[in-house]
């Protein structure tokens, strides 16, 4: 049985309260190589370092999600520069910008995004990248600070996924890209050279189809790699290799010091 690496998952959401440890143990024996549990906050960040403390597979990566950082504390930085240096951690996640909800403060949310990029770079640690309704703002800091990072859950064009190859960025897909109304992310999909391109889930969200509207969970990853290997024009075998060789060479698993 193939394992496949889930770059992004949210295991500290309440969605997993009921069965959290034997989902994980289930998952890392059976279907996945790695995980990357992502924070959304400073608590979540320190939750998901704990629970990569107890699962060989699973690591975390810390930071503030920008639908969060109205309610985090100026001092945040502090905190989360102490967090990252834990030995799994193994990236800055998930930063970004999102103009979906209102109130909407855009220039708190900027500054938050690039305070963690600097850290990132500082720390030498790669950046997990959220993007919603933002494109023209989220590009223009892209393009200055061109992190090596991964832009998450993309459903991009062509023309934006080439720019973030040209920064030298990775691309991820989550089960969107199964999704009847996808066109976009298939194409750029198809357009994205295979060494650039990881899976995820973004569970519990963004269940694949045949799931949707479920809880997702890392096990569900199998369905965005069939796609892929569907929409690449290769076996599932090649492709699952080839992305879970791009995790590993992202995010340096195991590699880093305690
Ligand atoms: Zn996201
Ligand atoms: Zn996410």
């Amino acid at each position: 049985m193939m394992k496949i690496t889930d770059t992004h998952a949210h295991y500290d959401d309440e969605a997993f309260d009921s069965d959290r440890d034997e989902l994980l143990s289930e998952l890392l024996a059976d279907k996945c190589e790695k995980i990357v549990s992502l924070g959304c906050d400073i608590e979540k960040s320190r939750f998901n370092i704990a629970l990569a403390e107890r699962f060989d597979g699973l690591y975390a990566a810390v930071g503030v999600h920008p639908e969060n950082c109205a309610d985090v504390k100026d001092g945040y930085l502090d905190e989360l520069k102490e967090l990252a240096k834990h030995p799994k951690v193994c990236a800055i996640g998930e930063i970004g910008l999102d103009y979906h909800w209102e109130p909407l403060d855009k220039q708190r949310q900027i500054r938050f995004f690039r305070e963690q990029l600097e850290l990132a770079r500082e720390l030498n640690l790669p950046v997990c990248v959220h993007s919603r309704d933002c494109t023209g703002d989220i590009m223009d800091i892209l393009r200055e600070y061109k992190p090596n990072g991964v832009m998450h859950c993309f459903s991009g064009s062509i023309e934006v996924a080439d720019e973030l190859l040209s920064f030298g960025m990775m691309i991820s897909f989550t089960g969107l890209l199964t999704f009847k109304n996808a066109k976009k992310a298939v194409e750029a999909a198809r357009h994205i050279p295979l060494d650039r391109i990881m899976l995820e889930t973004d569970c519990p969200y963004m269940a694949p189809v045949p799931h949707r509207g479920e809880r997702n969970d890392s096990g569900y990853v199998i369905h965005t790699a069939e796609k892929l290997a569907e929409i690449k024009e290769l076996t599932l075998e090649e492709t699952v290799r080839a992305c879970n060789e791009n995790a590993e060479r992202f995010f340096r698993f195991g590699q880093k010091k305690g």
